[in-house]
């Protein structure tokens, strides 16, 4: 069971997640819990190191960033000790859950499950802080953010658990953001395949690499409220499944879109071999991720324009990496912007359906939504718009791909 941060942002809400852990446990299921820091504080602590320095060294932001979820392990067992449940808390270098050295962003490598084997075995609960591993160089690591969604699938197959819950703040993955489109709908089930897109495309209700690492070890993962218990006999939740287990292939089944997307242009940039690599050579050696990539045709055979996307907080570093090569690379003015958002309708359905990106370009049109930059892959179509549009656009294609609940 993996609580998220809303879910224990108080100690009522803890009290909850600890009765919600005893009913569990009563039902006669050995539980592992992954908790995350209480709404608010990983923010707030991220903030804290930023003012003293920008440019910090990683290792000591861990060691910041990381004690949020310290707190919430603590206090989650203490609630249980209190409702009479055998409960201890840990910490991931105590586990030991070991990762790689990349300080801030830090992969699981490894999962030491033999002691957390024996205590679970004992009857007691193990209340593991999310987020956070113990890295090469002994000293603690994190995930990268909402990383306590990774902790929990790493868990889970460690241990062979037979399923991961993510407790959240809403009762299961929608068609596209419930607290944008009203008329979004829950999905009972959603292939792993369906639901990596989602993350990586900006829906946050899971962290891309728990997706990932639950596809690769077939972990079992649902996501549901920790606040509202479904109606009897219905689907507490969404079900991450494989495709074969959904009987009824939608062709879009999820919209998703993102906000960290900035667009730059190089104008009038040569129209010859190698002028591609020159520009992104540079870009990949500063660590820089580009996204998506359009070049135009060019008018006089001569010159073209270049358009790529970066992450926003990449826009700045991407600018200057760029102007410092301008004279080698040539091209005439350099357009930032960091005024866009990417969205992107994806679904398995779409390998076998003619028609699908059609219905996306036309209905933005119909809306007199401009289309900036266009990517594709077997099952997503992204495009990227100006951001005053993003609302009006999730909510008309919800609705042209016949998403909204009735
Ligand atoms: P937690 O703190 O529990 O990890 P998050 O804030 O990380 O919760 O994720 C839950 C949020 O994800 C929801 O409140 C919702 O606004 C957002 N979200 C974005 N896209 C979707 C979607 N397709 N389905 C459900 N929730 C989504
Ligand atoms: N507390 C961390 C964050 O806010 C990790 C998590 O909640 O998953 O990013
Ligand atoms: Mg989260």
């Amino acid at each position: 069971m993996k609580f998220g941060g809303t879910s224990v942002a108080d100690i009522e809400r803890i009290k909850n997640v600890a009765r919600r852990v005893k009913k569990e446990i009563d039902a006669g299921n050995q539980v592992a819990v992954v908790v995350s820091a209480m709404s608010g504080v990983t923010n707030q602590l991220v903030a804290w190191v930023n003012q003293l320095s920008p440019l910090h060294d990683a290792r000591e932001y861990d060691t910041v960033v990381a004690t949020g979820e310290q707190v919430t392990s603590g206090l989650l067992a203490v609630a249980l000790q209190e409702l009479g449940v055998n409960a201890r808390s840990w910490q991931g270098w105590q586990i030991a859950l070991k990762t790689d050295g990349v300080h801030g962003k830090a992969r699981i490598q490894q999962i030491d499950r033999d002691e957390l084997d024996r205590r679970l075995n004992d009857g007691q609960v193990a209340v593991v802080a999310g987020f956070q591993g113990i890295g090469p160089d002994n000293r603690v690591t994190t995930l990268g953010r909402g990383g306590s969604d990774t902790s929990a699938v790493a868990l889970a197959a460690a241990l062979n658990a037979e399923r991961c819950d993510i407790y959240t703040d809403v009762d299961g993955v929608y068609t596209c953001d419930p607290r944008i489109v009203s008329k979004a709908r829950k999905l009972s089930k959603i292939t792993y395949e369906e639901m990596l897109e989602m993350a990586s495309l900006g829906a946050k209700v899971l962290q891309t690499r728990s997706v990932e690492m639950a596809m690769n070890h077939r972990v079992r993962v649902q996501v549901l409220s920790s606040f509202v218990d479904a109606p009897p006999n219905s689907v507490p939740g969404t079900l991450v499944v494989d495709e074969d287990e959904i009987v009824e292939k939608e062709v879009v089944s999820g919209i998703a879109y993102s906000r960290d997307e900035a667009k730059i242009t190089l104008t009038r940039v040569s129209d010859k071999p190698g002028v591609a690599a020159a520009i992104f050579g540079p870009l990949a050696d500063a660590s820089i991720n580009v996204d998506m990539i359009v070049q135009n045709v060019s008018e006089d055979g001569r010159t073209t324009d270049l358009t790529f996307t970066v992450t926003r907080a990449d826009l700045e570093r991407a600018v200057s990496v760029l102007k410092k090569e301008a004279k080698s690379l040539g091209f005439q003015e350099i357009k930032p912007d960091a005024k866009v958002v990417k969205v992107s309708v994806i679904g398995v359905g779409m390998r076998s359906h003619a028609g699908v990106a059609l219905t996306m370009f036309r209905t933005l049109a119909e809306k007199g939504i401009n289309i900036e930059v266009i990517s594709t892959s077997e099952i997503k179509i992204s495009v990227l718009i100006d951001e005053q549009y993003l609302e009006l656009a999730l909510r008309a294609l919800h609705t042209a791909y016949g998403l909204d609940a009735a």
